[in-house]
């Protein structure tokens, strides 16, 4: 028997369970078929009809097993989503239930600031919390200085630096996740998120991307599961539709940019473009050196994006209606009885 509550189980769910169900966690989602994780271990279950479509369960779901059919997804806590390339559902939940989202960038390399505002914003939009975790310390001649600057644009989020390779730092991140809580990644490809995950869980259970690049596949090596139980407890997340970014929403970039959002908000303009208007209190900022040109830049250009995203999402569920509200018409024309 696993106790539930290290697989993320929390006492108020028993009132979300239906009759007669036993819950079980969601480790993999294949065509029709779920991996779950329960009490009595793990076992493969069928969706039923209530999880077909986009009311489908994703990793990281509680769902109410009535022997091997699933019954029902439980209500979400968190979710983490992304933008579908389908023409119907404007966004797919890749994970749920998330406690914390890690972050992760990598002390080697070039500037970095930017990329983890933007990772962040999206971490913020999923509910769950974020942290940063600042990869391959070993590689990196002065961590306290470059975990400082990325803390400053971090706002309100922790910084952890850690190797993979002389596994300093790793137990930091370990105790972010701890037992029963549930963590997923998120970065750039070669950061080593891969080699990051295998550390956490002591064990090569994850192909870094040399590994996935020889074997061409991308596909994990030993073990199906894309939900791993850490040994100190705790839970992480490893699913390939994480390793591209999700959607940005405005308040996960309000959340990100707080202080630019503040700052606009000061603005004598509501409607303030912050190019040349009077009373600008963004320009200002920049003017006197409080605020990173660059930052606001980044502000800009993600508030841009999320608005797109919002548009074309838009735009797709428009289609949807109409192709539904067509089809209806049909139906009701082909009546031979119908009222005139
Ligand atoms: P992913 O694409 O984010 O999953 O990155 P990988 O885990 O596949 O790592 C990419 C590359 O960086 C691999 O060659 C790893 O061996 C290397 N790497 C990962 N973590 C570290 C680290 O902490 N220190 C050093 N020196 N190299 C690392
Ligand atoms: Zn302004």
């Amino acid at each position: 028997m696993t106790d539930l509550s290290l697989l993320g189980w929390t006492p108020e769910r028993a009132g979300e369970l239906p009759p007669d169900c036993v819950p079980g966690r969601v480790a993999r989602v294949d065509r029709g078929r779920l991996t779950v994780l329960t009490a009595d271990g793990e076992l493969r279950a069928h969706p039923g009809t209530a999880l077909l479509g986009d009311t489908g369960a994703a990793v990281g779901d509680w769902v109410a097993l009535r022997g091997e059919l699933a019954v029902a997804v439980l209500p979400r806590r968190t979710a983490f989503t992304r933008v579908t390339a389908g023409r119907t559902s404007a966004a797919q939940v890749v994970a749920a239930n998330l406690d914390a989202v890690l972050v992760v960038d990598a002390l080697a390399g070039p500037q970095r600031l930017r990329r983890v505002e933007r990772y962040l914003a999206v971490a913020w939009g999923s509910g769950a919390t974020p942290v940063v975790v600042l990869t391959k310390a070993d590689l990196c001649d002065d961590v306290p200085a470059a975990v400082q600057e990325v803390a400053e644009s971090a706002l309100g989020v922790d910084v952890l630096p850690v190797s993979s390779v002389s596994g300093a730092g790793v137990a930091e991140v370990a105790a972010r996740i701890g037992p029963g809580r549930t963590a997923a990644m998120v970065g750039p490809s070669g950061v080593g998120k891969s080699s990051l995950a295998n550390a956490l869980l002591g064990a090569e259970l994850i192909a870094t991307s040399a590994i996935r690049e020889s074997d061409g596949r991308g596909r994990h090596t030993t073990t199906a599961r894309e939900l791993h139980l850490l040994p100190g407890g705790g839970l992480l997340v490893d699913t390939p539709g994480m390793r591209e970014l999700g959607l940005v929403d405005d308040e996960g970039i309000d959340t990100t940019y707080a202080d630019v959002t503040e700052l606009a908000q000061q603005c004598r303009f509501r409607d303030c473009g912050h190019r040349s208007e009077p009373g600008c209190a963004v320009a200002a900022a920049i003017a006197e050196g409080r605020l990173d040109p660059a930052r606001y830049a980044a502000w800009r250009k993600l508030q841009a994006e999320a608005r797109r995203q919002a548009l074309r999402s838009d735009a797709r569920a428009r289609a949807a209606e109409h192709a539904r509200v067509r089809a209806l018409y049909r139906a009701y024309r082909a009546q031979p009885n119908r009222m005139r």
